[in-house]
């Protein structure tokens, strides 16, 4: 047994946890504050950072235009607005996050230009804290940031190292927000537990919160399914989301997320939906179905199709059907990213690759 665990945020929980422990935004006089266009400041995020940073009498800029998915152009906006802030808090779901962990990269090492973020030597960023508003990146306690490269045609991971050093968890943000993106959301989750497990670098450590992230996911299909989603339930779905963050942090994800970035990219597809919709083909392309097994299990599921009719159901709105010719460009795009596929604990052939999308998106 040989690995190295290593979770370096702290994790705060629990309703109005913001302002309760606003001491530990301490983090220097001015606070750039990093939102999507108008969740934040609907669900009562926005408004609780800013009476928190008062009470520690620090100041903000706001940079409230990061769009899904985001991309370098908006992270350069970002920087040269933002060059007297200290540091970077992030508000909302996983591409504010993500945009938050860049543009700390960036206000750190001024000479950093967007167009050159994208891999090279790994660098240090000032410090960054975490709200998220949806139930599905884990990007708050992970050290991923995934940005829209037009150059390349493609979403990308930075390739740096930049841990949230707060994530606060207030499941209150999430009560209204519309069912469809609840459920891709949550799929993402089931997404980040599963191929953290199914996944070549899983570990000891890294199982037991896939184990923990997948029987909270099992309590919540239900009122995925019929939207009745208390806060009790969106509580459970936040920690589910948490746990698959804390998992992949270890691992990294997969072949979906890799297959996944073209249906974003070229289909406009939401992320969490354009892996879930891979799903019961990478399941049942799995050679070692013991390890699926392990996952049906604490899923509560008798069998693959089982789950595959629950996330069908809970994606219908995002059905997609895309030609085979371009099926053909994004399964050469997916098996290019070699670095990526080294995830994926079997043999990843071109024509199995192809076969997934097929059976999902033809
Ligand atoms: P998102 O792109 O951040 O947001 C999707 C939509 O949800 C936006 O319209 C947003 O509105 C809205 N929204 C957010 N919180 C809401 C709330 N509480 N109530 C109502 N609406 C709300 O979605 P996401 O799925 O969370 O993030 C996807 C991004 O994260 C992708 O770029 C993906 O690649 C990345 N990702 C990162 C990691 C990682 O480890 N870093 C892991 C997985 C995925 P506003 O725009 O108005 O805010
Ligand atoms: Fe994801």
């Amino acid at each position: 047994m040989e690995f190295i665990f290593e979770m370096p945020t702290k994790v705060v929980a629990g309703a109005n946890c913001i302002v309760t422990h606003s001491e530990l935004l301490r983090r220097g006089k001015t606070a750039l504050i990093v939102t999507g266009k108008s969740s934040a400041k609907k669900n009562g995020a926005y408004a609780d950072v800013v009476a928190a940073l008062t009470k520690e009498k620090i100041t903000h800029i706001l940079f409230d235009q990061v769009e899904e998915n985001p991309s370098l152009e908006t992270l350069e906006r970002a920087k040269n607005m933002a060059a007297t802030a200290d540091f970077v808090i992030g508000i909302g779901g996983g591409s504010p996050l993500d945009a938050a962990k860049g543009i700390a990269i960036m206000l750190k090492h001024p000479d950093i230009g967007a167009d050159n973020l994208i891999g090279g030597e790994k660098l240090d960023a000032v410090p960054v804290i975490a709200v998220p508003t949806t139930a599905g990146t884990g990007s708050e306690v992970t050290q991923y940031a995934i940005f829209t490269d037009h150059k390349r045609k493609t979403k990308i991971n930075y390739g740096h190292k930049v841990f949230p050093e707060v994530a606060f968890l207030d499941a209150t943000y999430m009560l209204n927000m519309p069912l469809g993106i609840t459920r891709y959301t949550a799929l993402d989750a089931l997404s980040h537990l599963v191929e953290s497990y199914l996944n070549t670098k899983s570990n000891a450590m890294s199982e037991v919160y896939v184990r923990m992230g997948l029987e909270l996911l099992a309590t919540c299909f239900k009122p995925l399914l019929s939207g009745n989603l208390s806060l009790e339930i969106r509580q459970k779905l936040l920690l589910a989301s948490t746990y698959g963050g804390i998992a992949i942090a270890q691992t990294g994800t997969s072949l979906p997320h890799t297959c996944g970035y073209s249906l974003t990219y070229y289909e406009n597809m939401p992320h969490g939906a354009s892996n879930a919709i891979l799903y019961r083909a990478y399941l049942q392309s799995f050679e070692n179905q013991e390890r699926v097994n392990d996952i049906l299990q604490w899923l509560n599921q008798a069998n693959i199709d089982e789950l595959g009719d629950i996330i069908e159901l809970l994606l219908a709105e995002y059905k997609i059907h895309c030609l085979e010719q371009d099926l053909k460009k994004y399964t050469d795009i997916t098996f290019s990213n070699k670095a990526k596929l080294t995830n994926h604990p079997e043999n990843a052939t071109w024509d199995m690759i192809f076969e997934i999308y097929k059976k999902s998106v033809l």
